[in-house]
């Protein structure tokens, strides 16, 4: 990637998402040091200047949940236009026969950097595929991200239960790992990657995969490294109304009340879909400050329901947003994903209710502290120079107004410029050092040669 000079100023945007930087920003040693006012020029000395003019400037995105290993399986035969359940048995037996690293390696690759030219420029993965020879999955994503220059928390999800029966029985035993090999695995990645220092580039969560097919022990020990560590804690909780209701007859109680019981009701953790809550769990997440990933693209595919982010924000909650595995999308554009949460929160609350103000707060600040992460999400002095630069000059935009509710309202979905750390990860719409159609070719050669061995 390109190193960006020090002393910045990204100059005269047409519209930034700051407040008191009409005239721009500027960037030195990877972080934001200056907001400029309309008519003023930059007191912070200037080695070089951006002409911003063509775009609008919003922090980079971040992505609170994915799936990148299922870019391999996109729109499956067996899978499309159907609900979790079927959806999800159709796929398990799929991937439970593994991929090879170099598959994972080049599934993560071009999920990531088709994040990263949507405007992402921070992302989670919660990775359970832990087939035999996946074994080194997150080092293999610590690999990539570094090498792409985009911020991660590596997610380590976790599968140790066959899970119940019946209707919620899914996951086949290739893809169960034990729980003590999972939590040596948990510990070995949070010693070797997470870095919690202002800035970090690499940072470790801990993800069982859902409730019902994970053990009591595993959420509790979980737990106990999170707190030991200060790290992270994510899960997929109540996607379905299937699955309230299991944890119901399972466990005798909520949902909300169990994650009570594991140690799961805190500030680090934050949760996938979140759909199917009644309002008395809404209120004690709020006042417990649980982050909520809503994926409004998967919710509607799978026709899962609608998360009432309004509700969980003003209880308290930390809402952000997640582009969800590229089975249940299937693409990985976060951009896109902030204009469905508009369409989505607006059949639920109102055409007046949700903002294209809401959603790009939730893309950008609202994921971030998801994330447990005070560095990024916003444009101010101090924070990380993360950046996500839109140009406006697709017909789609012709006419519009207000630049900033057109990107949500026209729908842009490619970023001209994103800057990471003060370096640029994509220019001119591509991103940097990589050659876009070689990885389609090896990515879709990969994809094939995987679901021909069947
Ligand atoms: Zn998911």
């Amino acid at each position: 990637m390109a190193e960006a000079p020090q002393g910045v100023w990204i100059k005269d945007p047409m519209a930034i998402l700051a407040d008191n930087a009409d005239a721009g920003l500027v960037v030195r040693d990877g972080r934001i040091v200056e907001l400029v006012p309309a008519g003023k020029a930059p007191e912070t000395p200037i080695a070089s200047i951006f002409d911003a003019s063509r775009h609008v400037v919003i922090p980079g995105l971040v992505n609170t949940h994915h799936h990148m290993f299922q870019t391999l399986t996109r729109a499956h035969p067996e899978a499309i236009n159907k609900s979790l359940w079927p959806w999800i048995k159709a796929l398990y037996p799929i991937w439970a026969k593994g991929m090879s690293p170099e598959a994972f390696r080049l599934a993560s690759q071009l999920a990531m950097t088709e994040l990263m030219m949507s405007g992402c420029t921070c992302a989670s993965d919660h990775q359970y595929l832990f087939t035999a020879g996946l074994e080194g999955a997150m080092d293999i994503q610590a690999e990539e991200a570094t090498r792409l220059g985009l911020r991660m928390t590596l997610t380590r999800g976790a599968l140790d239960l066959m899970a119940g029966d019946g209707e919620q029985a899914v996951a086949p035993r290739s893809v169960i790992q034990r729980t003590d090999t999972i939590l040596a695995d948990c510990e070995r990645i949070l010693a070797r990657y997470h870095d919690t220092s202002d800035g970090a580039m690499l940072q470790v969560a801990l993800a069982p995969n859902a409730l019902f097919d994970v053990s009591f022990e595993l959420l509790t020990e979980t737990a106990r490294l999170s707190q030991q560590w200060n790290c992270g804690l994510h899960t997929h909780l109540v996607e379905t109304a299937a699955e309230a209701a299991f944890v119901r007859a399972e466990h005798g109680c909520d949902a909300v009340d169990f994650l009570e019981k594991c140690g799961w009701l805190n500030e680090r953790v934050w949760l996938a879909h979140a759909v199917h809550f009644d309002a008395s769990e809404i209120a004690r997440l709020g006042q417990h400050g649980v982050g909520i990933c809503h994926c409004p693209t998967s919710n509607m595919v799978l026709a899962s329901g609608t998360c009432p982010t309004h509700d969980l924000e003003a209880a308290g909650c930390k809402v952000g947003l997640g582009v969800d595995g590229s089975a249940s999308n299937d693409n990985s554009n976060l951009m896109e994903s902030l204009r469905h949460a508009l369409m989505l929160g607006r059949l639920t609350y109102g055409a007046e209710a949700i903002t294209h103000k809401d959603v790009l707060r939730w893309g950008t600040q609202g994921s971030a502290q998801c994330l447990g992460r005070h560095d990024i999400g916003t444009i101010a002095p101090g924070k990380q120079a993360d950046l996500a630069m839109f140009t406006l000059d697709e017909l789609r935009f012709s006419g519009a107004s207000d630049p900033l509710a057109a990107l949500v309202l026209c729908g842009a979905h490619r970023a001209d410029r994103v800057m990471i750390k003060g370096r640029w990860t994509v220019e001119d719409g591509f991103p940097v050092g990589i050659d876009i159609e070689q990885l389609r070719h090896a990515h879709g050669a990969a994809a094939k040669s995987f679901l021909e061995s069947m």
